[in-house]
């Protein structure tokens, strides 16, 4: 797969029309968002899509003659909403929990369980702020990634909840919100560690990839990079940071590209003025001519909790798009994830430098 096709758009009909999705975006083909937007009912005027991803139920609400605003913090993502709805659904990046107070009279929300519960305590918050007294709360998840503590949750936070849907594992409810919410904990949570000689805090939001500790995979790559000549750097799915933090004054210069919002806002909190930090599905918010001397990357292979490896496939073309003659490409994974042919065909070599539960891989360009 070339880049320029990993970036097209695929349209997928659905019951209710059709969308556009591309690889990494979630929730085109999954079935709790299909559950939802089969289980909502029109209530109101103004609705308020908290976990849209492609944008599935965003359809069932406009389908529904609802006024709808969309926030999402995929960057892939909300160019799918964007290119599937136009100025028919205010499509917004930020976060679930900073939301216009009292603005919906409906909140639809696909549990986002695969970001950790944290992140889903405080999307239900958000929820609840951003509906007037006596909006609704469309829900969705599945019974075995926790449905029935959220739900509970939900009814403390909001009141009066009823279950609608049982299918299989999965679950649809709708919950009135009959009392004023609980207030907002501050969200932001740190951590420290110890790294290529240093003690280093990092911060971060919650549901970013491995809170509250460093990767073992990460912490991996970082033992393995040498400590001169790296120059200009860029950080693939940079997370809040964690392989970039530990570069500063060894690197000429940082680059961080990442498509999720909490993510990036991390990774903004954690370097400051030292880097440059860019939401980016990939490498596309890089100008055409940047290029670099090193790259490095824990690439992604979960989207919603499902093992994908376009992203991964992508970014490996981008990082030999990207890298200067000579430049170098460190990458960490699980063992068990089939990195080195793809490497190998864009690069024409591969070394291993450790194997340890995960592995580090080093390829460099060469023409
Ligand atoms: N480098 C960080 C994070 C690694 S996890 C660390 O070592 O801790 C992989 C990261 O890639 C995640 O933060 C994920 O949000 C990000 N990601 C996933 N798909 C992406 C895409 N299409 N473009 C850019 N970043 C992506």
């Amino acid at each position: 797969m070339t880049l320029a096709e990993y970036h097209t758009l695929r349209p997928v009909s659905t019951p209710a029309g059709r969308l556009f999705t591309k690889p990494g975006v979630r929730g085109a083909a999954d079935p709790a968002y299909d559950l939802l937007a089969r289980s909502l009912e029109a209530y109101g005027e103004r609705a308020l899509d908290l976990n849209p991803g492609a944008g599935r139920v965003t359809l069932a609400l406009l389908g529904q003659g609802l006024q709808v605003r969309a926030v999402e913090t995929s960057r892939a993502a909300l160019r799918c909403l964007e290119a599937s709805f136009g100025r028919a659904v205010e499509v917004v990046c930020g976060l679930p929990w900073e939301v216009e107070p009292g603005w919906a009279d409906l909140v639809a929300l696909v549990l986002p369980a695969h970001r950790g519960s944290r992140y889903v305590e405080l999307s239900l918050l958000g929820a609840a702020r951003a509906l007037r007294p006596g909006g609704r709360l469309y829900l969705a998840g599945s019974k075995e990634r926790g449905f029935e503590s959220y739900f509970r949750l939900a009814q403390a936070m909001l009141g009066y909840g009823l279950l609608l849907k049982r299918e299989g594992p999965l679950r649809a409810a709708v919950l009135e919100k009959e009392h004023p919410p609980p207030p907002l904990p501050a969200p932001w949570q740190s951590f420290t560690a110890r790294v290529r000689g240093r003690t280093l805090r990092f911060a971060h939001l919650p549901g970013v990839f491995s809170a509250g500790k460093l990767d073992a995979g990460s912490a991996l790559l970082l033992a393995h990079l040498p400590e001169e000549g790296l120059g200009r750097v860029l950080d693939l799915g940079a997370g809040y940071g964690a392989l970039s933090l530990p570069l500063v004054g060894q690197a000429e210069a940082l680059t961080l590209l990442e498509d999720d919002w909490p993510s990036v806002l991390s990774a903004q909190e954690n370097l400051g003025e030292q880097a440059c930090v860019l939401h980016s599905d990939v490498d596309e918010a890089l100008t055409p001519q940047a290029r670099f001397t090193t790259i490095v990357s824990n690439p992604p292979f979960h989207v919603g909790g499902t093992v994908v490896l376009e992203s991964a496939a992508a970014f490996i073309e981008a990082a030999y798009a990207r890298l200067e003659r000579g430049g170098k490409f460190y990458l960490v994974a699980n063992r068990f994830l089939p990195y080195e042919p793809l490497l190998l065909e864009r690069f024409g070599r591969v070394r291993t430098l450790a194997e340890e539960g995960y592995k580090v891989l080093l390829a460099q360009r060469t023409g």
